[in-house]
């Protein structure tokens, strides 16, 4: 089963693409579904109610402004960061519906956190009631968002078409994906390009890979500019502008040691989580909570590996990324890439498999030396748990995503030091890390209530 890259990298806003981006587009569909059928106009109210992990860690990661900024028919992509939604509805309690239609809407009263409630179906789930000026039902949706900022209807969770995007060359494992390329004689990154170039014209495709690679830079550059407090209980100071000032001191005084390239790393990883917690503009990479890993890596390879590269700087980056995106479909379709459903190894493990994957690729790697790269980098994440402090994507997870940044570039240095040979499988390592993830108990599997979220600190 083949997701697409425009699937695996969405442009949007952080601190969640579960958490965040999900139901701020469940929001906007069951609006747009109203809009379509004609009963926009006769809501007078709606309700929202948040299930399991979405009510547990739903204030720290801003669920309830996504679902407001979601009901304002608002896109994650294009929003205006500049404009303070919450503040314009806290101050008028009116809500514009799909951006048109007025009603009465109080956060606190239309919003409710259902904490002792799970769906069965998945761990984040919502449901979205709109009432007419009677209290009669017009419409009542049970959606849920499913990792990566993607979001499912209740009807569609269960019955997923085995193909829901018919490519040339589809591919559920990663053996199957290597057959294709030693068949074909092609790369993984010109199977992505092909597959692409069947779903959509081949600029838009060429222009998208440009505009996320540019979005992930331009939010490392804004995250070692901006200085501050990060929203939240635990008031934590950015940190990256502090790294930058201090390696550009120890470059300037020519106190650079054989390990700085791991600070610089760190603070790419860092500048990226940081604008993620602060509701920046970032790249589901493949979640917001993993964003920083593969933004890190890329400015790692556009730095200091593409001089070893056999490819342009352009190129190499374009490879890099339709690369990843191959290794992201394997985990959608084998796995999860939910914090909810398999822990943190969902989220930066797979954004550490990814970027160990697509660093090999850009670096000349060969297909085995890939696939290796991207066993290595999961397989020292399997078991990582999600125990958010105060339900904040900030710590564990702005270190985590540094910590998981370096472990890829080391990953894909190890895979392509070797001939590609390795004993355990990328397909192994994916059924190991979902078989992992789903044996944890629920209190590691974004709930904020274990590990770290219970021992560190109180909120
Ligand atoms: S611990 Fe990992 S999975 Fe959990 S919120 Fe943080 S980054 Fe996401």
């Amino acid at each position: 089963m083949y997701t697409s890259f425009f699937d695996v990298f969405s442009i949007g806003i952080g601190p969640s693409s579960s958490h965040t981006m999900g139901p701020m587009r469940a929001a906007a569909r069951f609006v747009e579904e109203l809009r379509k059928s004609g009963r926009l106009e006769k809501v007078a109210s709606v309700k929202v109610f948040l299930y399991g992990s979405l009510a547990l860690t739903g204030e720290g990661h801003g669920t309830p402004s996504a679902v407001v900024y979601g009901l304002l028919g608002e896109d994650a992509e294009t929003i205006d960061l500049g404009r303070n939604f919450i503040r314009e509805l806290q101050v008028s309690n009116c809500l514009l519906l799909g951006g048109i239609h007025p009603i009465d809407f109080n956060m606190a009263r239309d919003i409710s956190l259902e904490k002792e409630m799970t769906l069965p179906q998945h761990a984040n789930g919502m449901r979205f009631l709109a009432l007419d000026a009677q209290g009669d039902i017009l419409a009542d949706e049970v959606f849920f968002s499913i990792g990566g900022g993607a979001v499912r209807r209740a009807d569609e969770i269960d019955e997923m078409p085995e193909e829901p995007q018919p490519v040339p060359y589809s591919f559920r494992t990663c053996a199957e994906l290597v057959d294709i390329c030693r068949r074909e004689r092609m790369t993984i990154a010109a199977v992505v390009r092909v597959n692409e170039g069947t779903l959509r014209p081949v600029p838009v495709v060429n222009s998208r890979v440009r505009l996320v690679w540019q979005t992930m830079q331009q939010a490392v550059d804004r995250g070692i500019a901006t200085t501050g407090i990060l929203p939240g209980g635990l008031k934590l100071s950015r940190r990256a502008p502090q790294i930058y000032r201090r390696l550009e001191e120890k470059f300037h005084n020519n106190d650079v040691d054989a390990l700085t390239i791991i600070d610089w790393i760190n603070l790419w990883a860092f500048a990226v989580a940081e604008e993620n917690a602060a509701g920046g503009r970032v790249v589901t990479a493949p979640t917001m909570g993993s964003a920083g890993v593969i933004p890190a890596v890329m400015r790692y390879y556009d730095r200091f590996g593409c001089k070893e590269s056999p490819y342009s700087r352009e190129t190499g980056a374009s490879v890099f990324l339709l690369t990843a995106s191959a290794i992201c479909s394997l985990y959608r379709a084998n796995a999860s890439i939910s914090g909810a459903e398999v822990g943190c190894q969902g989220e930066v493990g797979v954004a550490c498999s990814m970027a160990a994957a697509g660093l090999a690729a850009a670096m000349g790697g060969t297909i085995e030396q890939i696939e290796n790269a991207a066993e290595i980098a999961m397989e020292h994440n399997l078991g990582l748990t999600c125990d958010p402090v105060c339900g904040l994507v900030q710590v564990p997870c702005i270190e985590r995503n540094a910590i998981g940044a370096v472990k890829a570039v080391n990953a894909a240095r190890l895979a392509l030091r070797g001939d590609g040979s390795h004993y355990v499988s990328l397909d192994s390592v994916i059924a190991t890390m979902d078989e992992t993830g789903r044996a944890l108990a629920a209190g590691y599997r974004e709930t904020a209530l274990a590990g770290l979220a219970k021992n560190a600190l109180t909120c």
